[in-house]
């Protein structure tokens, strides 16, 4: 465990573990993200089950135009919205960027602010009823990551119990295979976020006692 509590992001909720992956995954084009919504477990939405606060990550300027540039009908003020870089937002951001503090601590102060998404009805608005009404490659990086991370250039996946990509998995190679990615993607999209979001690694990272 990261912090107090499981951890929680949007979307989903999550603690980390690492789990052995394979390469050279076949990819599918089964939208599980869309039956996850029709089972009303989405990550899209800041439902917690248990009552433990939440953290919704940023969107960089490059994601937001992006969107909006694609959602031409839209204005920025009706999908994202500014928030304060609470310390319990700074912590979040250290425990996801073991490494690059002082990184995170330049481009997300205290009492400085970020964008998010905006949410109604405790779900993300972009979520429309058959899941996210983005095409995948315009969506917040982030949402294109989850449930995976990187530490240490090592894929991680995040544990989120109401994940059905997870829940009907038995290995990473099937989470790879239900979500349509693999690690080569994963890696892209991370260093996109270590990019849009300008962090970089400011010292050797502590090897993360729960990582194994
Ligand atoms: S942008 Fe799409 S994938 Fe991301 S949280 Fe919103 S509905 Fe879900």
């Amino acid at each position: 465990m990261l912090s107090s509590g499981r951890w929680h992001f949007f979307p989903g909720c999550m603690k980390f573990c690492i789990l052995n992956h394979q390469k050279g995954v076949i990819l599918t084009t089964i939208d599980i993200c869309r039956k996850c919504y029709s089972n009303h477990t989405s990550c899209c939405t800041v439902k917690s089950k248990t009552g433990e606060k939440m953290m919704i990550p940023p969107v960089s300027r490059p994601e937001i135009d992006q969107i909006l540039n694609f959602l031409t009908d839209k204005k920025e003020d009706q999908i994202f919205e500014v928030k304060q870089n609470s310390p319990f937002y700074i912590r979040q951001m250290f425990n996801l960027f073991p490494g690059m503090e002082d990184s995170v601590l330049r481009q997300f102060p205290e009492n400085g602010r970020h964008f998010e998404l905006k949410t109604a009805k405790e779900a993300c608005v972009l979520l429309g009823s058959n899941g996210c009404t983005l095409p995948r490659d315009i969506r917040p990086h982030f949402c294109q990551i989850y449930p995976f991370w990187f530490f240490e250039y090592e894929p991680h996946v995040f544990q989120d119990s109401d994940c059905l990509a997870l829940q009907t998995s038995n290995t990473v190679s099937e989470v790879f295979l239900s979500l349509g990615t693999n690690p080569e993607m994963l890696k892209e999209i991370h260093s996109r976020i270590c990019q849009d979001w300008g962090l970089f690694q400011t010292r050797t990272p502590v090897k993360l006692k729960h990582s194994l």
